[in-house]
């Protein structure tokens, strides 16, 4: 199921509002530690002022679709520790089957639609941490880039908590697992020269992917995606400028196949 990704920028937080920059070196999966499902009751609530925290997003328990709360590289307040500094930080929300009695212990009310919630997010933050990955530039599995709000604290570099771990431990998933499904996740799952069979959905990788108006660098610039979405292409053809050129269906114009990857 392609990545849904809803910018949804919480520009009343003071996180938000203090502006700093992240150069983006990894990223650090959370879940909430709460029953709540809605990643926009979280957005609700953290958008305002004197909100102690802030992340670059949640991934909604009933959905898997993505709410960006902060640009990727806009430093944010998600680890309570130097973590901050390098790495992006994305909660998945949890479902209201459970009840949380003291810190991180919980009853689970109904294992199986736990299971599948806990699944979703899981898979949507595969995909999330695999875009991210490309559109920065990282190795998934180079120590260090990909760690849990655990393994921060592990490092002392994050707050003591213990997520998602705490979670996903009563399901069999674990951080080494999830840094193994994101790397699978990055491998060309279809060879990006050549001539792909259209129509073919494909996403964005590029931060800035410019739209030109035929198959070629030689050709002007009408628009530019910066959304890191999915697109249908619905021709491709040789050009200058790319490895091999895609019209979009939309009619907007032609993109460089180099940054666009079949899903
Ligand atoms: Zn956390």
């Amino acid at each position: 199921m392609p990545l849904t990704v809803q910018k949804t920028y919480l520009t009343n937080n003071d996180c938000y509002r203090a502006g700093r920059s992240l150069s983006v070196q990894g990223l650090m999966l959370h879940s909430v530690g709460c029953a709540q499902p809605s990643a926009t009751a979280f957005v609700r609530t953290w958008n305002q002022p004197g909100v102690k925290a802030c992340v670059h997003g949640f991934i909604d328990a009933n959905t898997g679709t993505v709410y960006q709360t902060l640009p990727w590289t806009r430093r944010g307040w998600h680890a309570g520790g130097s973590a901050n500094n390098t790495h992006i930080g994305v909660e998945m929300c949890e479902p209201a089957t459970l009840h949380y009695t003291t810190g991180a212990h919980f009853v689970d009310q109904n294992p199986a639609a736990t299971q599948a919630a806990v699944t979703r997010t899981y898979e949507a933050a595969v995909a999330l941490f695999a875009q991210l990955c490309r559109a920065f530039s990282l190795d998934p599995q180079k120590d260090g880039v990909i760690l849990s709000h655990r393994e921060g604290h592990q490092r002392g570099i994050a707050s003591n908590h213990g997520d998602p771990e705490h979670l996903w431990a009563g399901f069999g998933l674990t951080m080494d697992s999830f840094r193994q499904a994101v790397y699978t996740a990055l491998q060309p799952q279809t060879p990006p020269a050549g001539k792909p069979a259209v129509p073919f959905l494909g996403q964005v990788t590029a931060d800035a992917l410019h739209i030109r108006s035929g198959p070629s660098t030689d050709t002007p610039i009408v628009d530019t995606i910066r959304d890191y979405g999915v697109y249908t292409i619905v021709e491709t053809a040789p050009g200058p400028g790319a490895s091999r050129w895609g019209k979009l269906k939309s009619g907007a114009g032609w993109v460089s196949l180099d940054y666009i990857t079949p899903v």
